[in-house]
């Protein structure tokens, strides 16, 4: 269990009668079963993706299970319907990524990043943006953006400048990292909300979880005006 999934367990154990079994599953359509024992141990198996839903959420998804309230609330469905955009979208989005660059295969580059920061998380789809277009600084921002996430077809894009020899892999996957930041905030913005994707201060925070985030910062300083310059990279 990772961190999210243990203050998940912990909040279950708090919420609901002992004894409780409690399974998290990589299941995406049944969201959880729950039934006592004859032996009046709980028994309940849990989507593992609730390690990403907000207070509120949770609180509903309890009160149901403890029969506080007879109906699952709609803010737990639609909370689960957000960890699975339209599938026709993903379909869509996974069909067009073009992962595999000339220096770097962003598929294993997402890979790495998930394995390592987010393995409660279900894999994206990622591709190497088509156009280049003018890199620019964030507004404000000590960085420059290389890279976007799309909530509605859950895809991330990278700028083609990075598809460059002279790129080391750990500036490429804190641009992943940064990425998939968002998708979290996506995936945790309350029912009925259009997500927010900011650099808020929690996010910030977050951001500095990355191993090798001052490093790759250096780098990107030593290197800003040539990736802000040099469009060779991205003309291919
Ligand atoms: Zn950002």
């Amino acid at each position: 269990m990772d961190l999210l999934e243990e203050g998940l367990a912990r909040f279950l154990r708090e919420r609901l009668p002992q004894p409780l079994k409690l399974t998290l599953t990589d299941n995406r359509r049944a969201l959880f079963s729950y039934r006592r024992r004859p032996d009046g141990v709980g028994e309940l198996r849990l989507a593992r993706y609730f390690a990403l839903a907000d207070r509120e959420t949770l609180d509903a998804l309890a009160a149901y299970l403890t029969g506080e309230i007879p109906r699952l609330p709609s803010s737990v469905r639609a909370f689960a319907d957000r960890q699975l955009p339209p599938a026709s979208l993903i379909r869509q989005a996974r069909l067009k990524a073009r992962p595999a660059g000339e220096h770097f295969d962003l598929s294993e580059v997402v890979g790495r990043v998930l394995a390592r920061f987010f393995p409660q998380m279900r894999p994206v789809s990622i591709t190497w943006g088509r156009r280049p277009s003018a890199l620019r600084r964030r507004a404000g921002k000590r960085t420059i953006q290389l890279g976007s996430y799309r909530p509605d077809d859950d895809l991330v894009t990278i700028h083609p400048a990075l598809d460059a020899p002279y790129v080391p892999p750990v500036y490429l996957e804190m641009v992943v990292f940064h990425e998939l930041l968002h998708r979290q905030q996506a995936q945790t913005t309350p029912p009925g909300v259009r997500p927010r994707l900011v650099h808020d201060r929690r996010f910030r925070v977050a951001e500095r979880l990355f191993e090798g985030y001052e490093e790759a910062l250096r780098w990107e300083k030593a290197h800003l005006s040539r990736l802000l310059s040099d469009r060779s990279a991205a003309k291919k």
